[in-house]
C-alpha cells in the first residue's frame, strides 16, 4: 500500500488526489484553510469559469512558450471535458466559455469533493505544511504532526490573493528540493498609471481596443470593456495585458497602453474619426463639436480631453484648429498612458512566473530532479488569460499528476 500526500486542496489538488487514489494507494490531502477549494468560490465573480473551449496554447504566458505549446494540446482539452463530464459538471457555455450550468461555484466544488469523497479521498484541514525533507521516504511536517509518504505532490497555488491559503509556501518548499523558482509577479491585475487626467475618470466604462506597447512595440492587444479607476485601468481588457508587465518594467522598459476609445463604432484610426465628425457636423447643424462626441462617449470622457487640450468647450468642428483637432483625434483613437506599476500579490487574480517547467516531466508533472515528487497547479511558470484558463491548467496538471502517481488511468 502506498501512501501519497497532496499539500493543498486547491483545484488542482483535489483533481490530482481523485485520478491518484486507487485500491491499492491511500492518498491524504492536507489543506491549512478550515475547508478546501476556497479560491474556487470567489472565480468568476463566484460563477466560476472553469474551461474555454478556444482552448490554445496562445491563450498561455510562460518563460517557456515551446514547453506549453506541448502540454495545451486537444489530447490535453479531451482529457479535460472527459473528466469533467466524469464528475457530473453540466457546462453553460457563453461565448465559449464554460460555467457551471448552475451558475455558482458551488457546483463544481460540489462535483470535486463528492468524487473525491467517493473515491475513499482522506481530507485532513487545518493542516498547514511547513516542510518536505526527503530519507527513504517523504517526510512531510506540518504545525500538527509528520507525515511519511511514497509520493508527495505539492499543489499549493500561488500567492495570488492570499487570503485565501495561497500565501507561497510551494515555491520555498520547490527551492528547499533543488528545484528554480524564477520571479514571480501579480498578473490579471489593474494596471497603475501617471495620467491624472485619466485617473478623474474614476467609475467610467467603455468599450475599448487596448495595446500594450512596451519600447514603443506593440506586443498584445485585446477588445473589451475599459474600466477608468482613480489610480489607473482596470476591466478584463486590462487584465490580459498584465502576464508579463511587471517584468518588462523590472527589465527597465517603457510600458504604455494605448486606447482606441471609439473602436466599438468600427473607427480605427484619425481619418475614420475626422470623416466620422465631418459629416455628423454636416447633418446635424448647431451642435458643438462637445455634443456631437457627447453622443457617442461618456461625457466625463469628452470633459477630461478638452480640459488636457485647452479645447474651449462651445467649439463646432469647423472651427477647430488644426493643431487640437489632431491632437483631439489622436487622443480619442491612439491615446497613449504610461504603465508605472500594477497592483500588488492581493488584488492579482494569479501569478506570473513561478517553478521552472523544464525542472518537470511535463507529461507527468513528476520533478525531474527528485523521484516521487510532483508540482501541480498554479505554482508552476504557465498562466493563463481570464477565460477559465488557469482552473483548466490546474485540473489538467492534477490530472496528469495523479494518474501517473496512481498508476491506473480510470
Ligand atoms: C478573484 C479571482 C478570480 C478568478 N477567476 C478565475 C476564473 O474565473 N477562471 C479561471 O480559470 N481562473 C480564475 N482564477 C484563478 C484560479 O482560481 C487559480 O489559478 C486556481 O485556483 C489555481 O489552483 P491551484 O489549485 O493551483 O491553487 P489554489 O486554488 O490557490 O489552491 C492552493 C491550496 O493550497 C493550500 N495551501 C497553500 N499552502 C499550504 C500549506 N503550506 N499547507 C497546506 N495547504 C496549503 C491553500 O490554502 C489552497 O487551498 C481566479 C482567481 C482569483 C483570485
Amino acid at each position: 500500500m502506498k501512501r501519497i500526500i497532496i499539500i493543498g486542496g486547491g483545484v488542482a489538488g483535489i483533481t490530482a488526489a481523485i485520478k491518484a487514489k486507487n485500491a491499492n494507494n491511500e492518498v491524504t490531502v492536507l489543506e491549512k484553510n478550515k475547508t478546501c477549494l476556497k479560491k474556487l468560490l470567489i472565480t468568476g465573480n463566484g460563477h466560476c469559469n472553469y474551461f474555454n473551449d478556444d482552448y490554445n496554447y496562445k491563450h498561455y504566458y510562460s518563460n517557456n512558450l515551446e514547453l506549453v505549446s506541448k502540454i495545451i494540446t486537444s489530447e490535453s482539452k479531451k482529457l479535460l471535458t472527459d473528466f469533467y463530464q466524469s464528475i457530473g459538471l453540466v457546462p453553460r457555455i457563453k461565448n465559449g466559455y464554460y460555467y457551471p450550468y448552475s451558475n455558482q461555484a458551488y457546483a463544481v466544488l460540489n462535483a470535486l469533493i463528492k468524487e473525491a469523497d467517493i473515491k475513499g479521498v482522506k481530507i485532513i484541514n487545518e493542516v498547514d505544511v511547513t516542510n518536505i525533507k526527503i530519507a527513504d521516504k517523504f517526510i512531510v511536517e506540518t504545525n500538527k504532526e509528520n507525515y511519511i509518504a511514497d509520493k508527495v505532490i505539492v499543489a499549493t497555488g500561488s500567492k495570488a490573493y492570499p487570503k485565501t491559503g495561497s500565501t507561497g509556501d510551494g515555491y520555498r518548499f520547490a527551492k528547499i528540493l533543488n528545484h528554480t523558482v524564477n520571479n514571480v509577479y501579480p498578473a490579471l491585475v489593474q494596471v497603475v498609471t501617471d495620467d491624472k487626467y485619466l485617473h478623474e475618470l474614476d467609475g467610467v466604462r467603455n468599450d475599448t481596443k487596448v495595446t500594450l506597447l512596451v519600447d514603443s512595440k506593440s506586443i498584445k492587444e485585446e477588445v473589451g470593456e475599459l474600466q477608468f479607476t482613480n489610480y489607473g485601468l482596470s476591466g478584463i481588457c486590462i487584465y490580459n495585458l498584465t502576464l508579463a508587465i511587471n517584468k518588462y518594467l523590472e527589465e527597465g522598459k517603457e510600458v504604455k497602453i494605448k486606447l482606441n476609445l471609439l473602436h466599438g463604432l468600427n473607427i480605427n484610426n484619425e481619418s475614420d474619426l475626422d470623416n466620422y465628425l465631418s459629416k455628423q457636423n454636416k447633418l446635424l447643424n448647431k451642435r458643438t463639436l462637445v455634443e456631437l462626441l457627447e453622443e457617442i462617449l461618456n461625457y466625463k470622457i469628452v470633459n477630461a480631453l478638452f480640459k488636457k487640450y485647452k479645447i474651449n468647450n462651445d467649439i463646432i468642428y469647423d472651427e477647430i484648429s488644426s493643431d487640437s483637432k489632431l491632437e483631439l483625434l489622436n487622443a480619442l483613437v491612439n491615446y497613449e498612458v504610461k504603465v508605472v506599476g500594477t497592483k500588488d500579490f492581493n488584488n492579482a487574480q494569479v501569478c506570473s512566473g513561478g517553478l521552472l517547467l523544464t525542472e518537470l516531466n511535463t507529461d507527468t508533472f513528476e520533478s525531474k530532479l527528485v523521484k516521487g515528487l510532483y508540482f501541480v497547479g498554479e505554482l508552476i511558470d504557465i498562466t493563463g488569460e481570464c477565460g477559465g484558463y488557469n482552473i483548466s491548467f490546474a485540473v489538467l496538471s492534477g490530472l496528469k499528476a495523479g494518474i501517473n502517481v496512481g498508476g491506473i488511468n480510470d
